[in-house]
C-alpha cells in the first residue's frame, strides 16, 4: 500500500480526500495534519471525515512525520502549500497540490522544488475540466480571433480567491492556444462606462453563491451563434478521485514538476 498524508484535514478536500482514501485498495492514509491551532488536533481523522476510526490521529507537524507518508496530499492555503513543499522536497518525497492562489513567485519556487520531489501540481483534479482543456483549444484553434470568449465561473460562497485557479488555467490555455498573454488580455469582471468590447480581450466573470461545488464555462460568441463548453462538479468526490490518481501514479516518476495531463496520460 502507498502511504498516504492528508494536510488540511479537517477541511472540505481533506474530509473528502479521508472518506477516498478509506475506500481505496492501493492508498491507505497514514498521517493528517491540520493548522497547529485548530480544534480537531488529537482527534481521529476518520471520525472527523465522517467515515469512523481510522486510527490515524491528526497532528500539525508535517517534518516530524516524514518517515510516516510516501505522498503528501495538500489542499490548504498557498503559503502553508510553500512551507510544506518545502520539508518533503527536501526529504526527497512526493507531493500532490490542490491548493490554488499562487503568485507567480511561488509557482517559481514549486518549480525549483520539484527538483528534488516530485510535484503534481493541478488547480482543478477532475477528469472533465482537463478534457475541457483540450476541448476549447481545439475550439480555439478553429474560431480564432473572430469570436468574443467570456470564462464564467461559479463556487460557493466560502471560496476565498477569484477567479478560481480553474478559470485562471483555462484562461492559461486559451491565451497560449491564440498567442496572448493572459496577463495582458484578461478582463476582470466589468463595472460602469466600460466602453466597446475588445476581441483580443478574454473575459472573467465570477459568482460565489450558496453551495456552489465549481461550475465553469467557456463561451466563444460570435454574431449569429455561440459556442459555450460547460463542466459542473457536483460532488469534491471527482476532484478527491483525482488527487488519489495522482498519488498512485507519483510514486513511479521521477524528480519534476507535473499537471493532471500527465496524469491522464492526455499531454501533448
Ligand atoms: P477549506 O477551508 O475547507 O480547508 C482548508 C483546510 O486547511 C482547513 O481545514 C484549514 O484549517 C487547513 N489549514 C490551514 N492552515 C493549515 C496548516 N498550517 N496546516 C494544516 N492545515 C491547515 O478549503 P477547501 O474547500 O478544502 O479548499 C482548499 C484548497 O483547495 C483551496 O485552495 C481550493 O481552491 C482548492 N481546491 C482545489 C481543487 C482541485 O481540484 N485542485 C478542488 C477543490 C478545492
Amino acid at each position: 500500500m502507498i502511504r498516504v498524508a492528508v494536510t488540511g484535514a479537517a477541511g472540505r478536500m481533506g474530509r473528502t480526500l479521508i472518506e477516498a482514501l478509506t475506500a481505496s485498495e492501493v492508498l491507505s492514509l497514514s498521517a493528517a495534519f491540520e493548522h497547529p491551532q485548530s480544534s480537531f488536533i488529537g482527534n481521529d481523522a476518520g471520525e472527523v471525515a465522517g467515515v469512523g476510526k481510522s486510527s490515524v490521529v491528526i497532528g500539525s507537524d508535517v517534518s516530524a512525520m516524514l518517515s510516516g507518508f510516501d505522498v503528501l496530499i495538500d489542499f490548504t492555503i498557498p503559503e502553508v502549500t510553500m512551507a510544506n513543499a518545502e520539508i518533503v522536497c527536501a526529504a526527497g518525497k512526493n507531493m500532490v497540490i490542490g491548493t490554488t492562489g499562487f503568485s507567480d513567485v511561488q509557482r517559481q519556487r514549486l518549480h525549483q522544488l520539484s527538483e528534488s520531489g516530485a510535484i503534481m501540481q493541478a488547480a482543478n483534479m477532475s477528469v472533465g475540466i482537463n478534457l475541457c482543456h483540450k476541448l476549447i483549444a481545439m475550439a480555439a484553434q478553429v474560431l480564432r480571433d473572430d469570436v468574443d470568449i467570456e470564462i464564467i465561473e461559479a463556487h460557493h460562497r466560502d471560496k476565498i480567491d477569484a477567479p478560481s485557479g480553474t478559470a485562471l488555467a483555462l484562461g492559461e490555455t486559451l491565451a497560449q492556444t491564440l498567442g496572448r498573454d493572459l496577463k495582458q488580455c484578461a478582463v476582470y469582471g466589468r463595472e460602469g462606462r466600460t466602453g466597446v468590447r475588445d476581441r483580443q480581450t478574454i473575459g472573467f466573470e465570477t459568482i460565489r453563491a450558496g453551495d456552489i461545488v465549481g461550475d465553469h464555462t467557456v463561451m466563444f460568441a460570435d454574431e449569429g451563434e455561440r459556442l459555450e463548453i460547460t463542466h459542473k462538479a457536483s460532488s469534491r468526490m471527482t476532484f478527491a478521485k483525482g488527487a488519489l490518481r495522482a498519488s498512485a501514479w507519483i510514486g513511479e516518476q521521477g524528480p519534476g514538476l507535473y499537471n493532471m495531463n500527465d496524469v491522464l496520460g492526455i499531454s501533448d
